[in-house]
């Protein structure tokens, strides 16, 4: 019997660590698709920046071009000043002159605004991409790692599955029958020890007569409590 609860127990261990793997299989695309959204939110955030940045330089050379305009208009209208007969006219065309000045002093205004805005943001762009580098190159890193740690847990896996084969063909197929029915009622360990009466799956104490039996190895025993299968830990000699 002591035989036979080592193999349950061995099997049990096996499953228990088969177990983990798995979830930590299952979370495995999660995390990568997480990585993957983070990627994809700097790469927004870049574009988003870059496309702000662009725009103001648009605005910047649309302004600048109206001012070349203007200085045409002002550099024509000075060579005309030269054809004009009457005082009337030429204080008009004067007029004319200093208001399209006028007016370019302040489009020269409103372009130096653009020009810091635009000093700002490159610095701004130029930090963002650097941050970039570092990102892609932590993700890379992390993806690399989700990667083996997939590669090794699928080994791992298929490593416990032949044993668990083993194992089960080992193991007395009436008792093994039992271990499969307890374990699709209780969570967590199916076989547990019992120490100083108290079972180990629901720490309740069992009863004295129960505990006494189990050291005779003789049958298979459950707590009354649980439902778990149990034995004791004997110290070897
Ligand atoms: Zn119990």
């Amino acid at each position: 019997m002591k035989e036979k609860l080592t193999v349950l127990i061995n099997l049990q261990k096996i499953e228990t660590e088969k177990d983990a793997i798995q979830k930590a299989l299952v979370v495995i695309p999660e995390k990568s698709d997480a990585l993957d959204a983070e990627i994809a939110e700097f790469e927004k955030k870049l574009t988003d920046e870059t496309a702000v940045l662009d725009e103001v330089k648009k605005k910047y050379r649309s302004h600048e071009l109206e001012v070349r305009e203007n200085l045409s208009k002002i550099a024509k209208s000075k060579e005309r000043l030269n054809a004009i007969k009457t005082n009337k006219e030429y204080q008009a065309m004067l007029k004319e002159i200093e208001d399209i000045e006028t007016k370019n002093a302040e489009i020269e205004d409103v372009m130096m605004g653009y020009l810091e805005q635009i000093e700002t943001k490159e610095k701004y762009v130029a930090a963002v991409r650097k941050e970039g580098l570092q990102i892609r190159d932590r993700i890379t890193k992390e993806k690399e790692k989700l990667r083996k740690e997939q590669l090794e847990g699928g080994k791992k896996l298929s490593k416990f599955e032949s044993e668990i084969e083993s194992l089960s063909k080992k193991a007395d197929p009436g008792m093994l029958y039992k271990y499969r029915k307890v374990k699709d009622r209780v969570f967590g360990a199916v076989i547990v020890p019992v120490s100083n009466a108290v079972c180990g799956g629901c720490n309740m104490n069992i009863p004295m007569q129960l505990y006494n039996e189990l050291y005779r190895f003789d049958s298979l025993r459950f707590c009354p409590f649980c439902y778990r299968m149990i034995y004791v830990e004997v110290e070897k000699d």
